[in-house]
C-alpha cells in the first residue's frame, strides 16, 4: 500500500478551484460572493466526508470503507489498514491464548492462577475435577475459601513457598495431593496440585515393610539372646536347661532362616524380568512331588489328603515359582485345618481353563480378612500363625507368582466350614500332552 499522499497535487487542485472561482467572480463582477460560495462548498464537501467517516466508524457493520476520492480515500485506506493490522494481531494473540490453554489443559497437574489479592483468575480442567472448582462461578473468589483446607490456608498465609506440602483432596478423602506454589511476576501465583496418593501408599508400604521385618526378626533374636544370657559362660549347665535352650534357639534360628528365605523368594519374583511363558512346566509331576512332601508334613496331623491330578495338563511358566505357589497353598491347608481334616487338591480342566484348587474343611476365614490375606505379613491370628512357623509371606508369594503367570488367586471361605484357594490358567497358557511323562 502507498503510504505517501500527493499533497502538492491536492493543494494545486484547491488553488486551481479557488482560481477558477476568482475568475468567475471577476467575470460576473461578484468576486466576494463567488469566493465565499467556493470556500463554503469546499468546507461543506469536507464536512460531508467527515459525516460519512463518522458513520462508517460508529454505525456501519461493513469492514471495507465507503468509496471516496482524494485525501478522504487515503484516510479511509489508512484506517482500514490499521484496523486489519489490529485484527490480525488480535487473531494471533487469540491463537497464543488458545495454545496456552490447550497446553495447560494437557498438564498432568491441577493448576490455578491466583492474583496478588488471592483471587482466582484462572484454573485448568483438572483443577475443576480434582478440587471441585466450578468455572466460571469461582473466578474472582479467594483461593483459600474455595480450597478450604486448614493446612493449605495456613501455608498460603505464611507466604513461604519454598517447600511443597501435602493435603487431603477436598473432594476425595482417599486422595493425597502435593501442593506447590510458584510465584511469578506481578505478584501472580501458580498453585499446582499433583496426585501423590500412589507415592504415599508406596512410602507407607515401605515403612510398614521395614517395621514388619524388624519386628519379625526381633522376636526370635530376643528369644535366642534371652537363652544365651541365661547360660553361664563357664561352669556346668544343667542338662534339661541346656536341651531346652538349644532346642528353642534352633527353632528360632530356623524361623529367621525361613523368613529370610521367603523374603528373598518374594523379592526375586518381584524383580524377575524373566518371561514366564517360555518354558513348559510339567505341573502333574511337580504336584506329585509336593504330594510326597505334604504327606510327610501330614504325618502328625492325620488329615485325609486327596490329590486329583490330571496327568496331561502342562503350563507355560516358571517351575520354581509355580512350585512355591502350589506348595504354599497345600501346606497352608495342612497347617490351618484341625487334625483329622480333609484336604482335596485338584488339577484339571474347568471349561476351557485349567484350574488348580486346594479345598480344606478347616477353621475358615472371616470375610473381613480375606481381601487382606495376600498382604505381606498379614495373618488372621498372629499368635497361632507363629506357632505353625508361618511368616505371613506365603500368600503374598502366591499372589506375585500368579500375577507373573497372568492369573489371580481366588479365595472362598466360610468360618467354621473351610476354605478353597484356587487359580486358573488360560487355554493359551496351557498345553495338553498326549503321553504324560512320569507318574507318582
Ligand atoms: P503364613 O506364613 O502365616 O501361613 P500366609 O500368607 O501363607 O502366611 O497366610 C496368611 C494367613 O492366612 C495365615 O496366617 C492364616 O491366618 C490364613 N490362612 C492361610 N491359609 C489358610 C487356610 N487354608 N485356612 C485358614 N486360614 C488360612
Amino acid at each position: 500500500m502507498n503510504h505517501s499522499y500527493p499533497w502538492l497535487r491536492s493543494i494545486a487542485r484547491v488553488i486551481s478551484f479557488l482560481a477558477a472561482c476568482t475568475l468567475l467572480g471577476f467575470y460576473i463582477n461578484e468576486l466576494t460572493l463567488i469566493l465565499l460560495i467556493g470556500v463554503f462548498g469546499l468546507l461543506g464537501w469536507h464536512y460531508w466526508r467527515l459525516y460519512r467517516l463518522n458513520h462508517w466508524l460508529w454505525h456501519s457493520k461493513k469492514i471495507s470503507p465507503p468509496t471516496a476520492r482524494g485525501i478522504w480515500s487515503h484516510i479511509y485506506q489508512g484506517i482500514y489498514g490499521a484496523n486489519l493490522k489490529s485484527r490480525n494481531k488480535r487473531k494471533a494473540l487469540g491463537e497464543i491464548i488458545r495454545r496456552f490453554r490447550q497446553g495447560s489443559e494437557a498438564l498432568p497437574d491441577a493448576a490455578i492462577i491466583v492474583d496478588g489479592c488471592g483471587d482466582i483468575t484462572w484454573c485448568n480442567r483438572l483443577a475443576r475435577i480434582e478440587l471441585g472448582l466450578s468455572w466460571p462461578d469461582d473466578m474472582g473468589k479467594k483461593v483459600y475459601e474455595c480450597i478450604n483446607d486448614k493446612q493449605f490456608v495456613s501455608f498460603y498465609h505464611a507466604n513461604s513457598f519454598a517447600q511443597p506440602i501435602e493435603i487431603i483432596s477436598p473432594i476425595n478423602p482417599n486422595k493425597v495431593l502435593e501442593l506447590r506454589v510458584v510465584p511469578y511476576e506481578d505478584e501472580q501465583l501458580m498453585v499446582l496440585f499433583r496426585d501423590v496418593t500412589r507415592l504415599t501408599q508406596i512410602e507407607k508400604m515401605r515403612k510398614d515393610f521395614v517395621a514388619n521385618v524388624s519386628h519379625e526378626l526381633k522376636t526370635p533374636l530376643t528369644v535366642i539372646n534371652g537363652y544365651l544370657e541365661m547360660l553361664p559362660l563357664n561352669g556346668d549347665v544343667p542338662e534339661p536347661m541346656m536341651v531346652k535352650a538349644i532346642s528353642e534357639m534352633r527353632t528360632q534360628s530356623l524361623r529367621m532362616q525361613s523368613l529370610i528365605e521367603e523374603l528373598l523368594v518374594l523379592s526375586r519374583i518381584e524383580a524377575s524380568t524373566e518371561r514366564a511363558f517360555e518354558k513348559l512346566v510339567n505341573v502333574p509331576q511337580l504336584l506329585w512331588q509336593i504330594q510326597i512332601e505334604a504327606e510327610a508334613l501330614n504325618r502328625d496331623r492325620k488329615h485325609k489328603l486327596f490329590f486329583d491330578i490330571s496327568p496331561i495338563l502342562y503350563v507355560y511358566g516358571n517351575e520354581n515359582e509355580l512350585r512355591s505357589a502350589f506348595s504354599n497353598l497345600i501346606f497352608n491347608g495342612i497347617h490351618y485345618t484341625p487334625n483329622g481334616g480333609v484336604i482335596e487338591v485338584k488339577w484339571g480342566l474347568e471349561g476351557k481353563q485349567v484350574k488348580f484348587s486346594v479345598k480344606d474343611n478347616g477353621e475358615g476365614i472371616a470375610s473381613e480378612h480375606i481381601k487382606r490375606l495376600t498382604e505381606r505379613f498379614y495373618r488372621v491370628d498372629k499368635a497361632r500363625s507363629r506357632t505353625t512357623g508361618g511368616s505371613g509371606l506365603g500368600l503374598s508369594i502366591v499372589k506375585h507368582v500368579l500375577s507373573h503367570h497372568n492369573s489371580v488367586l481366588n479365595i472362598e471361605s466360610k468360618l467354621g466350614k473351610g476354605s478353597t484357594f484356587s487359580c486358573c490358567f488360560s487355554p493359551e497358557q496351557t498345553y495338553i500332552v498326549e503321553k504324560p511323562i512320569g507318574t507318582l
